[in-house]
């Protein structure tokens, strides 16, 4: 049986032809630089940045970094929503031969010193409203230099307050004084000369330290490299071959500190000479909305469930959506009913699903945007992967048996930060390649597509047998009422685990626990109907916007002892 079938569908025309080469990422930029010069690389709010603004800005930063005393190799903590100081912040920095450490900007205080400690940040940028939390853990981390922003930064006063206005109203207006050791990003750039100390960055240097595991146990950081990261911007690239340089527009609403907007929305894009339009907050809907429409965005790459709350959004009507053209569609599975109504309300975008994790930076996985497209698959491999899926004493299995998936390419990640036993425990050699084991189950099908079962820790096991969530999530999403829904196992004395479904309903619906439960009985086997229902106003979700099963299930068995 052959392992790979996935190379026949090259012989039908899907791009394979992929070559790592030796760029750094800011080359990248630099060549958009080079040949679109005056083409517009960010659009925020009304203001807009060229692609030799930017550039000019990324070097300007790096120079300053330079003067504040950055040196080559350190750590830069870049704790900001999609705005333009994020772009030029992440660039600059790279310029300056330091390693970004994305950081989520929705982290609690604690969550933040674990990151500043465990990276040994000694640079923070954020913007000025997060500051307060960075006060209340300053004494306990290695950060030397803070250099601090505000979004009106960005803004040219007063075509469009409208954020500003709001951080205003929330009282979170902190003004945040420069001095000692804090800089203003604004002052940092101002009458600086765009001309760092060259500093030579080695392809395999790190560029990025990456967050992973924040829904389960310590977050670890995916080191992942230059040439990592350009290969997967590559690797979308070659994917998607009817992309035109200088011409397409990004909207950019999924967050950069996450891996997957970091390559799709803002790297990608960058290869591309693509007009970014950045949203800062991907769950203003209405924002989201209208920055579609006024900048006729041709590529839109989201996760399911900000593709499902534009489905169901009242706004959505009145917006024209047609000029999306190209939609990859990653983190989480993408449901059936999201994908067909999408298409739907943009007259038949193509909305495509793929799959990745942090540590490969992240894609491995698309469906073909020029070829056969199988709903509910995550596609084929994308150019320079190769996948395997392997049963549990490492051998390959053939077609249609479920295993694990592990992946070998360009884009996998050097290890974990100061982790190696954890980093052992992901990277495996095989057959003379390098693998990454994925923790997810899945199957390949004939064709070589492949199809994600579920997340090995995700299982729910009862009575012995098997329940991948994601079947019971499919069934309930099929419910007229259910507009967000999760299935966790709960402890269960006669079963080991039971299944115990947790959803949100679309506004004005109404149901009943008995009504959802008959629902899954027509749609599932017994031992895999819910044996209870929640009932919440939405589900929490990661910061990208993933659905936190492991939190539901912990506070779903929390409530179970109490009772
Ligand atoms: P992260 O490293 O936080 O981006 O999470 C990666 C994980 O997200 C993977 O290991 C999968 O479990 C899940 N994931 C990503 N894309 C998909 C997809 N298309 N379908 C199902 N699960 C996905």
């Amino acid at each position: 049986a052959m392992t790979r079938p996935w190379l026949e569908q090259y012989e039908k025309g899907v791009p394979r032809d992929f070559a790592p080469g030796n760029d750094v990422l800011p080359d990248l930029l630099r060549r958009s630089a080079e040949g679109y010069a005056d083409r517009t690389a960010l659009t925020f709010l009304g203001a807009v940045t060229s692609y030799g603004e930017l550039w000019e800005d990324a070097l300007r930063f790096a120079a300053a970094l330079q003067k504040i005393g950055v040196q080559p190799g350190e750590r830069v903590s870049v704790m900001l929503p999609n705005c333009p100081q994020f772009v030029v912040a992440f660039y600059g920095a790279l310029l300056a031969g330091a390693t970004v450490v994305n950081t989520s900007p929705l982290y609690v205080p604690g969550e933040l010193e674990h990151q500043l400690r465990d990276s040994g940040s000694e640079t923070l940028i954020l913007l000025d409203t997060f500051y307060p939390r960075y006060t209340q853990v300053a004494a306990r981390v290695p950060v030397q230099r803070v250099i601090v922003t505000g979004i009106q930064d960005a803004l040219p006063f007063p075509k469009n307050v409208l954020y500003p206005l709001k951080a205003r109203r929330e009282g979170s207006w902190v003004g945040v004084k420069a001095g000692g050791s804090v800089y203003s990003f604004k002052a940092l750039l101002k009458g600086q000369a765009p001309t760092p100390h060259p500093v030579t960055v080695h392809p395999d240097g790190v560029a990025l330290l990456q967050y992973t595991g924040g829904t389960t146990g310590v977050p670890k950081g995916a080191m992942l490299t230059h040439a990592n990261l350009v290969a997967n911007a590559g690797q979308a690239r070659a994917w998607m071959t009817d992309l035109q340089p200088g011409t397409e527009v990004c909207l950019a609403a999924i967050p950069f500190f996450h891996v997957y907007g970091m390559t799709v929305a803002m790297n990608l894009s960058v290869l591309i000479a693509a007009n970014i339009v950045l949203v800062p907050n991907a769950r203003d809907i209405k924002m989201v909305l209208s920055q579609i429409a006024e900048s006729g965005a041709t590529l839109f790459p989201g996760v399911p469930t900000l593709y499902n709350a534009i489905n169901n959004h009242p706004d959505t009507p009145a917006h024209d959506l047609t000029s999306i053209r190209a939609c990859i569609s990653g983190s989480a599975p993408l449901l059936l009913e999201t994908a067909r109504q999408f298409r739907q309300i943009t007259g038949g975008a193509n909305l495509v699903e793929g799959y990745g994790l942090t540590e490969a930076s992240p894609i491995t996985h698309t469906n073909p945007i020029a070829g056969e497209q199988r709903e509910g698959s995550i596609g084929l491999p994308v150019p320079g992967m190769d996948a395997l899926v392997m049963n549990e004493l490492g051998q390959p299995l053939a077609c249609g048996e479920v295993g694990e998936l592990w992946v070998s390419g360009p884009n996998i990640m050097r290890g974990y930060w100061g982790r190696p036993d954890e980093t052992a425990g992901v990277l495996r050699e095989y057959a003379g390649q390098t693998w990454l084991l994925t923790g997810d189950m899945a199957v390949m099908e004939e064709g070589g597509y492949f199809r994600i079962v579920d997340r090995k820790k995700d299982l729910i096991i009862a009575g012995g047998y098997n329940i991948y969530p994601r079947e019971v999530e499919e069934v309930l999403m099929t419910h007229p009422a259910v507009l967000e829904a999760a299935a966790v196992g709960v402890p269960d004395a006669y079963r080991g685990e039971s299944v115990h479904a947790v959803v949100a309903l679309k506004p004005g619906a109404s149901v009943t626990e008995a009504e959802i439960v008959a629902h899954c009985r027509n749609g599932l086997s017994p031992y895999k109907v819910p044996r209870s229902v929640e009932f919440r106003p939405e589900l929490p979700k990661t910061a990208v916007g993933k659905v936190l099963r492991r939190q539901l299930a912990e506070e779903a068995r929390a409530a179970g002892e109490q009772k």
